[in-house]
């Protein structure tokens, strides 16, 4: 797929008929003689989100700017939360920083007046070092407080609540993971957000991971006159590479265990007294990912055995789960795509990285859909990602997300029908799951 003239004509068209869907609205003076309120009371739900997503749209487009210049990294992303409750208390929503023990982390809610669905936007900030917002997450942001703003303006005095929940350190420790685990969304009945690409792509997959490190402490000895004295802990880290690349074979073929040596020893007359080595596993689910983790213990223990040295194994992270996308959820938002002028890819993937939204997809219905905002030639992580994340393609990308998840919301609130079969295929999947484990 190539991102070029034509697919930005198709983005502009779109956004052309979206303007004259919005223009009416747009153009009704304040005070008119039919009266704002009651004029705002006889518009559809659905025109009176879209007309909030229109008069939000410049504010929305700033917010992403001020987030892409700030590009904090993970866990210090406070100006970035800063900016996005400044603009949720603006829009009426009341805002708690701290969530699940994280300084930066927080949840905004706004009720709508009666009790009903409570719907959920991710909102992501933290950027990489030395590259910036080379993943857009500035966009995802930015289009978690539009959405969630418009849609809760839109539906004010019905039933329901909208929150933005604001999920730090995705590129490192996993915001979403910890916020599971601790809570936060408990009492959700959907979470949806987006993440740039290169491609619009709905049905989002990923693996389930988990990274850790393995310290081998062996005995320093001179390394030309007294060898056999000495323990080789980098011996036993070797022998733990080779081992893992034998033992891949006997797993199932998506696996991966990559590592990287991150202390080997200082000087080559002196035997290594300890070696360092992390790792990644990942596999295609939770449960697989435990067998694979099994497998991998079985190795260091191996590796240490044949050498005499010991071993101790740190969890760097919490496993990252699957990416469970609910396709009810998801046929909303691609439906929402379709209708902006831009066409989906919808075979399945090869090539899969591991979210924390999997985490938050394993106990409440959720998508993580892609919307393109770079050509497929750009990878995520370059300054090149970066660049369109902050420039016009990025803006594109970013008015097209804000109104699909703000539309994809508004059917969950306003369609009974909509909620249910996202409900019904989340305790579908989840009892397939539960049974496959057994
Ligand atoms: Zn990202």
């Amino acid at each position: 797929m190539t991102i070029g003239r034509r697919q930005r004509r198709q983005q502009d068209s779109a956004y052309g008929s979206l303007r004259s869907l919005l223009s009416p609205a747009a153009r009704v003076p304040p005070g008119a003689s039919c009266g704002a309120a009651g004029l705002n009371e006889r518009r559809s739900p659905r025109s009176r989100v879209q007309r909030e997503l229109a008069r939000l749209r410049p504010a929305v487009a700033t917010l992403s700017r001020a987030l892409h210049r700030r590009a904090e990294l993970s866990l210090e992303e406070r100006d970035s939360v800063r900016l996005l409750r400044n603009f949720l208390r603006q829009q009426g929503f009341s805002v708690r920083t701290g969530a699940a023990g994280l300084a930066t982390a927080f949840v905004a809610r706004r009720s709508l007046g009666r009790r009903g669905p409570r719907i959920a936007f991710l909102a992501e900030y933290d950027a990489l070092p030395g590259i910036g917002h080379a993943c857009g997450h500035n966009l995802i942001g930015a289009a978690a407080a539009g959405a969630g703003a418009a849609l809760a303006k839109g539906l004010h005095g019905g039933a329901g609540e909208v929150l933005v929940v604001g999920t730090p350190a995705e590129e490192t420790i996993g915001g979403k993971v910890l916020m599971t685990e601790r809570g936060v969304f408990r009492r959700v009945d959907c979470a949806l957000m987006f993440h740039p690409s290169t491609e619009n792509r709905v049905y989002t997959t990923s693996l389930a991971c988990h990274s850790l490190q393995v310290t081998f402490h062996g005995r320093a000895a001179h390394a030309v006159s007294s060898p056999e004295k000495g323990i080789n802990a980098l011996d036993a880290l070797i022998r733990l590479f080779i081992d893992l690349h034998r033992r891949r074979h006997r797993l199932p073929r998506e696996v991966r265990m990559p590592g990287v040596i991150v202390e080997g020893g200082h000087r080559a007359n002196i035997v290594p007294d300890r070696a360092t080595g992390r790792f990644t596993l990942r596999a295609r689910d939770l449960r697989t990912l435990r067998r694979v983790e099994a497998c991998f213990r079985d190795a260091v223990r191996d590796a240490a055995r044949a050498t005499g040295a010991r071993a101790d194994i740190l969890a760097l992270d919490h496993p990252y789960a699957e990416m469970r996308t609910n396709r009810a959820l998801a046929d909303l938002f691609k439906e929402e795509l379709r209708r902006l002028g831009r066409r989906t890819v919808d075979t399945p993937r090869k090539k899969m990285g591991s979210l924390d939204m999997g985490n938050v997809s394993q106990v409440v219905p959720s998508i993580h859909p892609y919307v393109a905002i770079a050509p497929p030639t750009v990878p995520l992580h370059s300054r090149a990602f970066a660049r369109l994340a902050g420039g016009a393609r990025g803006r594109a990308g970013l008015r097209a997300a804000t109104t699909a998840l703000a539309l994809v919301g508004l059917r969950v609130l306003s369609d009974n029908g909509a909620l249910h079969a996202a409900r019904r295929e989340f305790e579908t999947v989840r009892r397939r799951a539960a049974r496959r484990r057994r």
